[in-house]
């Protein structure tokens, strides 16, 4: 019997990828496979729980057991925009591992929650190489699938009783990391500075511990006169709190 694994990130993109794998296998081979990165929202985890109720599916945890953080200091590397460790050790590694442990690729599919627009749809050759030797399936971007907004998706959410996960409603575009991505870029982190100040102050603690060990680098990076410098998210706090507040419309 085929073994149906959905690699389920706690988005909205992965809760509607396990519906549609449920709709269509039904849940009895079906497995909710999340990799924990330890600073993930707590409410991620109120979603995945209200998910894994709704499919009648448990949660399969997997965890390195370190944090993005603690994954920079032991490479000597911060991540960023372009370059980010953490993906790979904290959610691509254990994923494999727990695929390699039990499954058989020969008769299990991985399924991928990608959005379907036209950016997310490119990453799925790069996506499915990964994989390999497991089979992939995206079921958000199949032949018949409508093409929805991601607003739809949240209201395809509600409509099955799930609340979605707390960081859509206050602005961020994904799920993840508790919205500390090291791949977001500035837009991301002012909003986290904005509605989550305390998360910042650690997210700015942490790269200033990271700055101590490793001299001038910042997960943030801006141009100036065509020259690339670090931004560190202490200076980016400083000149938002600076800015002029932005005049509400009459
Ligand atoms: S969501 Fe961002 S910070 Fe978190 S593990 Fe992935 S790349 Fe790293």
């Amino acid at each position: 019997m085929t073994q149906h694994v959905v690699q389920f990130s706690g988005g909205i993109g992965s809760f509607c990828a396990a519906v549609r794998v449920a709709e269509k296998h039904g849940t009895e081979q079906m497995v909710l496979l999340i990799a924990d990165t330890g600073i993930e929202d707590p409410d991620l985890w109120r979603f995945a729980d209200d998910t894994s109720k709704l499919l009648g599916v448990p949660l399969t945890k997997v965890s390195d057991g370190r944090t993005p953080w603690e994954v920079f200091h032991a490479k000597r590397f911060l991540g960023n925009s372009r370059l980010a460790a953490c993906t790979g050790v904290l959610k691509q590694v254990p994923c494999r591992r727990w695929m390699k442990e039990n499954t058989d690729p020969n008769n299990t599919v991985a399924y991928i929650g990608i959005e379907n627009n036209k950016r997310d749809r490119a990453r799925i050759p790069a996506i499915a190489r990964n994989w390999k030797p497991w089979r992939t399936q995206y079921p958000l971007c199949g032949k018949w699938e409508p093409v929805r907004t991601k607003a739809q998706l949240l209201d395809e959410a509600r409509a099955l009783g799930v609340e979605p996960p707390r960081l859509y409603e206050m602005g961020y575009e994904h799920n993840n990391c508790g919205g500390l991505c090291v791949k977001a870029g500035q837009k991301q982190w002012k909003l986290t500075l904005d509605v989550q100040p305390e998360q910042f102050a650690r997210a700015e603690a942490e790269e200033e511990r990271l700055r101590a060990l490793l001299g001038d680098v910042a997960i943030l990076r801006e141009q100036r006169k065509g020259v690339s410098y670090p931004l560190p998210l202490a200076e980016l706090r400083r000149r938002h709190h600076a800015a002029p507040p932005i005049p509400l419309s009459p």
